[in-house]
């Protein structure tokens, strides 16, 4: 009896041993020897050589939704157009104010911020005319320029052709977006741009391309392109600090953020951005 009590303990110990590792897995120690075997080499380097704690990340609490987050410098809020300009004449914009916190585009020419910006995230919804008119590049057409350079088009794209490079989402003229992931009009669309400004050297010659990436409704379009110059109507892009595209309403060289008046009842809201 005796005997049977021993030869069960035994057994019932080595199935909860067996239990316990299958459990727990290999201890750190055991992989870092199965590593160092496999890559002797790296023998003498352990993994906190390349840890770095040190600046951690500042804690940001994003915004609920497409809600502006903590550090984010909000451009419309649906209030009012305070940060925002006209951009042939320089007063102050007056864009139909909605009563649902958005604004619609008013015939007289475009407007941008009265602040220049470098480098930067940028959120944008925006919304064509219900009522479709036009066609192609007449439906629907305004676009977000940075810099007065680099337009990202902004166009009902939703059953209606134009050319790849002019559809909604393209970066003018330069880069077709990688898929179609319009709305359609009436519905409130989203642009999520992160754009980076191209390099100057003291002459004003280009020493690096700015680069753009663009989600629309979510979805990437613009996987950091690389941006070719100025965004222009007819014509090439225009390399260097000292352009903007023809098509601005004024040659000021001013690095400001401008929203076009392509003469189509365009409406935004909620226009926020992070400088980078
Ligand atoms: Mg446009």
């Amino acid at each position: 009896m005796k005997y049977i009590f021993f030869i069960l303990s035994i057994t019932i110990i080595t199935a909860q041993e067996k239990k316990n590792k299958i459990d727990d897995g290999p201890t750190m120690e055991q992989m870092l020897e199965a590593y160092y075997t496999a890559f002797p080499e790296d023998r003498g380097i352990s993994p906190q050589d390349t840890e770095v704690w040190e600046p951690e990340p500042k804690i940001v609490t994003p915004g609920i939704s497409n809600l502006a987050p903590s550090d984010a410098i909000v451009l419309f809020d649906g209030s009012s157009l305070s940060k925002w300009k006209n951009s042939p004449t320089g007063k102050d914009a007056d864009w139909i104010i909605n009563n649902d916190g958005s604004m619609t585009v008013k015939v007289d020419g475009g407007i941008e911020t009265k602040e220049e910006f470098g480098s930067v995230q940028f959120h944008m919804e925006w919304k064509t005319p219900t009522k479709m008119e036009g066609k192609g590049q007449g439906r629907g057409n305004s676009g977000i320029t940075f810099q007065r350079r680099f337009e990202v088009q902004i166009l009902d794209s939703y059953n209606n052709r134009t050319y790849s490079n002019g559809q909604a989402a393209s970066i003018y003229k330069q880069h077709p977006p990688l898929v179609n992931s319009s709305k359609p009009p009436g519905e409130w669309q989203t642009y999520d741009i992160v754009f980076m400004e191209p390099k100057y050297n003291e002459k004003g010659e280009e020493i690096r391309a700015g680069t753009l990436t663009v989600f629309h409704n979510g979805v990437l379009v613009q996987n950091n392109v690389k941006i070719l110059g100025t965004t222009e109507f007819i014509g090439k892009p225009q390399k260097g600090r000292d352009k903007v595209s023809k098509y601005m309403p004024s040659r000021s060289l001013n690095k400001t953020i401008y929203i076009q008046d392509h003469g189509n009842p365009v409406s935004f809201r909620n226009i926020w951005l992070r400088k980078l």
